[in-house]
């Protein structure tokens, strides 16, 4: 069966590499039945019969982490199966085969690694109304303080409620209100939420709001905020840099997982630390809860978890519903001949379940479809246009289980082990390889991953992502072996 690329030079006829095919694939058939089938497809389901040559097979895996794992595990029992399988063969020779290209695993906080530029305004949010807590001598600082435009669209009235967010809603509008002047009610707020739920969008709100109000309001992305320090450093205006960040009753700072750099967090730090203390109001959105920033010092963390912390889950059918019939209505005021009926609106709604900004997308579709086309929109041709859309929802899918169980059989350890309280070095490398995975390949918090590991902190959790992501650096092997796990996961 995976008798490719056998050189047929090496083999007399066709009748002869069929029956060589064959006992490949007997030799594979036992090794499944012998060693069960995770354990076959983890170890021998790359493994390939390159070609025979006198009495030596030449069998190839795609790394060296399996190669070297194959022959220390494997070795004699696999060349038994083929000196009883192949009459002719006595030896087995393992080897690599080929470089692999190894897919560049970038974590979120890593990747997001030019270091600095100014907020990135989405092309459809061109419609800033270029609110700014700026005066003119703003300019002077790279344009750090003017703090990026605000999107007149993101607005409490247009920002829908449903279960998901009602809470993180109700926490904004307080403070939106409370920015009026008095002590703040949580300090910091901070908003966590999955890619486009609505972060953005409530921040820009409070922003809106709170100016509305006539407080002076900055909102930053975290890259403007370094982009904003370090052009003041350069410029050695810091200082002023400083005393004007804190001269502020509002800052709002966006996407703060992409916060990066020893002296940023330092002045990060010092400047939640000065506002707060000052009785100012900060509010944040990340993408991640702020146990799991780890990218940040442990006491911005704290600090940041020391207000209110807020999640907004994944949108309900109900409030995908809301969202979608409220894009038509806007829509509408530019086309008026632009209808979609109520079947339709569910369809799209029951369909497109992954965010706020997909959904954005699939009324563009339909209304791009109404356009082109001028017929009614059916459940069909509404299917046609957001097809892209369905189809990119999700990734596949990675379990902790899963992860667990796999590590577990390619380090020769139980699952039990993994997740109790031995601390050999032969379980301890495994297990922290594992909760690596979890935490790079799942959406699962450090907590949680920390409960399924058979209920350990979360700082555990946190101290054997860094121990692997800098052993993996360090070692080339171990290196090989991650990606591997990661690919076989992923697959
Ligand atoms: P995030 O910042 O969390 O990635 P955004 O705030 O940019 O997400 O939201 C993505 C899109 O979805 C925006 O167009 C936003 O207006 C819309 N959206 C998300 N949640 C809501 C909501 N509750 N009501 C109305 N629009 C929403
Ligand atoms: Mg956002």
């Amino acid at each position: 069966m995976m008798l490719s690329p056998l050189k047929a030079e090496a083999l007399d006829d066709h009748s002869t590499l069929r029956s060589d095919n064959e006992a490949w694939d007997r030799v594979r058939r036992r090794l499944r039945a012998e060693l069960g089938e995770d354990v076959f497809s983890s170890w021998f389901g790359r493994l390939e019969l390159v070609d025979m040559v006198g009495e030596v097979a030449h069998l190839s895996v795609p790394t060296r982490f399996l190669k070297s794992w194959i022959q220390s595990h494997y070795h004699d029992r696999l060349q038994a199966l083929l000196v009883e399988e192949f009459k002719h063969i006595a030896e087995l020779s393992l080897s690599v085969r080929g470089a692999i290209a190894k897919p560049a695993a970038k974590n979120p906080i890593s990747s997001n690694s030019e270091p600095i530029s100014v907020a990135r305004i989405p092309a459809d949010r061109n419609k800033a109304d270029g609110f700014t807590a700026a005066d003119p001598k703003g300019a002077q600082e790279g344009d750090a303080l003017t703090g990026a435009p605000l999107d007149r669209r993101l607005t409490f009235s247009n920002f829908l409620v449903g279960r998901s967010n009602a809470l993180a809603h109700a926490a904004a509008e307080r403070v939106a209100h409370n920015a009026a002047g008095d002590a703040p009610l949580y300090n910091p707020l901070f908003v966590h939420a999955g890619v486009g739920l609505g972060k953005t969008h409530l921040l820009h709100a409070i922003a809106h709001e709170t100016s509305a109000h006539g407080r002076r309001v900055i909102y930053l992305t975290a890259d403007r905020f370094m982009y904003g320090f370090v052009s003041a450093l350069k410029a050695q205006t810091a200082l002023n840099f400083k005393e004007r960040l804190r001269g502020i009753d509002l800052l709002v700072i966006d996407d703060v997982q992409f916060l990066q750099g020893k002296s940023i967090q330092q002045e990060f730090c010092h400047t939640l630390n000065a506002l707060i203390d000052a009785g100012r109001q900060i509010v944040i959105a990340a993408d991640r809860p702020p146990s799991d920033l780890e990218s940040l010092d442990e006491r911005v963390r704290s600090r940041l978890a020391g207000g209110l912390v807020v999640e907004m889950g994944q949108l309900d059918e109900a409030l995908r519903i809301k969202i979608i019939e409220a894009r038509i209505t806007s829509a509408r005021l530019h086309q008026p001949t632009f209808e979609v009926n109520p079947t339709v609106i569910s369809y799209v709604a029951k369909m497109v379940v992954s965010n706020g900004r997909d959904l954005d997308g699939a009324v563009n579709r339909l209304l791009a479809h109404s356009t082109l086309t001028g017929g009614a929109m059916t459940v069909e041709s509404a299917e046609a246009a957001i097809r892209d859309l369905v189809r990119t929802r999700e990734p596949r899918k990675v379990k902790i289980e899963d992860i667990q169980k796999l590590v577990a059989t390619h380090f020769n350890v139980s699952r039990a082990d993994i997740l109790s309280s031995r601390r050999s070095a032969s379980v301890v490398k495994p297990r922290q390889i594992a909760m690596y995975l979890a935490k790079v390949l799942t959406l699962r918090s450090l907590p949680e991953i920390g409960r399924r590991f058979g209920g350990r902190d979360h700082t555990t959790v946190l101290h054997a992502v860094r121990k692997i992501e800098g052993a993996v650096n360090a070692d080339a092997t171990l290196k090989d072996d991650v990606e591997l796990l990661k690919r076989m996961l992923q697959d």
